[in-house]
């Protein structure tokens, strides 16, 4: 029946539709069950069948004759998808060691069974086991922090913007004539982290009033002397990260900040961002301000973030002197940003490795990546090009030079040079594939587990600077079953 002006609906077509119940007998059905449940694959179906039926109801739709087998991979599609877009481990073939987009460093595995052991069962959060007393949460972790970077005092929140609010909100407090304290800042420094995280802003949303010293390129210590008022609550000075001013430049180092700091009595705050606890020249790296350098210097308050190229959690650190630390740990904002029991389990554990400096590199992952020697690195290339070139036949698989880099807005415009395996649909020649962009969208889409590569110049790429053994294997057996002519079943599309 339609009403008048309405399409006439092509019923017999939509009345051959098979029902629900019938299609869940089909073997089809039952190859899904085994995969997803029962009430996955029927809910599937009913959302499939009445798009169908929206498809087929509108006026200008071709005939579309029901076909079984379609129907069933279509529903499959559909089901990998939301498989698909669950959160789940990656493969990071992309040579950028901390990407934040994939979760930044990965922790070592005393880290990850710490945080495990602290997930499922109870642990002595907030109670000291040697007087059976309420104890400080986080209390041996922040000694650790103490004796690692030389700082009176220590304190965890839950990312280092987070500290960088935190640190700035207690250091404003009130000022006596009610008008906003003044933090201020170089304006070479003034930088915007990634997505969200802009200096002015989070320093506007501490309650702050931003005042800029100096220009762009050049900031002189007699700027921020010119820039003090009665309401100048903080000198801050922020670790540049992702960027690098080059050319006519000078900026104001951190000993005479805090020599500054110490002669009109204003604290000193350092945003370090990438939070390198080690000098990383000692293991071939480009050199980084560490925490500790921060301490030395005499800042009130250094930020940095547990990981980055500390090689821990996500969290903020704050250390340095204890009356300052101690406000901010009484600040109403601390109990908003602090850490879960696993976090601190994981940055305990991370933590304690810098005790052993010998087998810090090795036991470090984010360490490990960022030192893979050119030896290693070509011995895994070799064995990633060897395991696919066997997986199908097709492609064209080449080693070549590229370069990774660090990430997280750590050790910026430095390059380190690494090897990728990169692969192509082989001209002229019969493929599995029709492009680059269909490999690198098959294997994110449907490998196991999802392998996340780059495409440049005509290629897709996998740097192996960030693949485990384990990777390479994975990977090779995802590319078989996607791509080798025998098992490649239906395409993503
Ligand atoms: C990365 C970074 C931040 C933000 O740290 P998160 O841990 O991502 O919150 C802030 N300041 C600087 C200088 C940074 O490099």
């Amino acid at each position: 029946m339609s009403r008048k002006g309405e399409p006439a609906l092509p019923e017999p077509a939509l009345r051959a539709l098979p029902s629900v119940h019938y299609l869940l007998q089909t073997d089809d059905a039952a190859r899904l069950v085994a995969r997803y449940s029962r009430e996955t694959v029927r809910a599937a179906v009913r959302e499939h069948l009445a798009d169908l039926r929206i498809k087929m109801r509108r006026a200008d739709s071709p005939p579309l004759p029901f076909e079984e087998a379609r129907f069933f991979a279509e529903i499959e599609n559909r089901l990998q998808d939301r498989d698909a877009s669950r959160l789940q481990r990656v493969i990071n073939a992309t040579g950028i060691v901390l990407h934040t987009n994939l979760g930044r460093a990965p922790l070592a595995a005393v880290a990850a069974d710490a945080a495990r052991n602290a997930a499922l069962g109870y642990l002595n959060l907030e109670m000291d086991l040697v007087s059976g007393q309420r104890g400080a949460r986080g209390g041996q972790t922040e000694e650790l922090i103490c004796r690692l970077t030389g700082a009176e005092a220590a304190i965890v929140v839950n990312n280092n913007a987070a500290g960088v609010l935190l640190a700035l909100g207690t250091l404003i407090g009130e000022t006596a004539s009610g008008e906003a304290g003044e933090v201020i800042v170089s304006r070479g420094e003034l930088v915007e982290i990634g997505g969200s995280f802009r200096i002015p802003d989070v320093i506007h949303q501490s309650g702050a009033r931003l005042v800029e010293a100096g220009a762009t390129n050049r900031t002189r210590l007699s700027d921020y002397r010119k820039a003090i008022t009665a309401q100048t609550r903080a000198l801050l000075k922020v670790h540049a990260s992702n960027y690098r001013i080059v050319g006519f430049t000078e900026d104001v180092g951190i000993l005479e900040l805090v020599a500054l700091g110490r002669e009109t009595g204003i604290p000193v705050m350092e945003d370090l961002g990438s939070g390198a606890l080690i000098d990383l020249s000692r293991l071939g790296l480009p050199k980084e301000p560490t925490a500790g350098d921060a301490i030395t210097a005499g800042v009130d308050v250094v930020a940095f973030s547990g990981d980055k190229l500390l090689g821990g959690p996500q969290c903020g650190i704050l250390a340095g002197k204890e009356t300052t630390i101690r406000a901010m740990g009484r600040h109403p904002l601390f109990r908003a940003l602090r850490v879960d029991k696993m976090t601190l389990a994981a940055l305990e554990a991370t933590l304690r490795l810098y005790e052993d400096m010998e087998q810090l590199r090795e036991s470090l992952p984010i360490l490990c990546m960022l030192t893979a020697t050119p030896e290693t690195l070509t011995r895994r290339a070799r064995r990633l090009r060897a395991a696919l070139t066997a997986a199908a036949p097709g492609f064209e698989i080449q080693i070549a030079d590229s370069i990774g880099y660090s990430g997280g807005g750590t050790l910026p415009e430095i390059g380190l040079p690494s090897k990728v395996v990169r692969i192509r649909p082989a001209p002229g020649k019969t493929s599995t594939a029709n492009s680059v962009e269909e490999i690198a969208e098959t294997l994110r889409r449907r490998g196991e587990p999802p392998v996340i590569g780059v495409l440049a110049d005509g290629w897709f790429t996998l740097d192996v600077r960030t693949m485990t053994d384990d990777d390479l294997r994975a990977v090779a057996r995802s590319f078989r079953t996607l791509f080798s002519p025998n098992t490649r079943t239906g395409n993503t599309a």
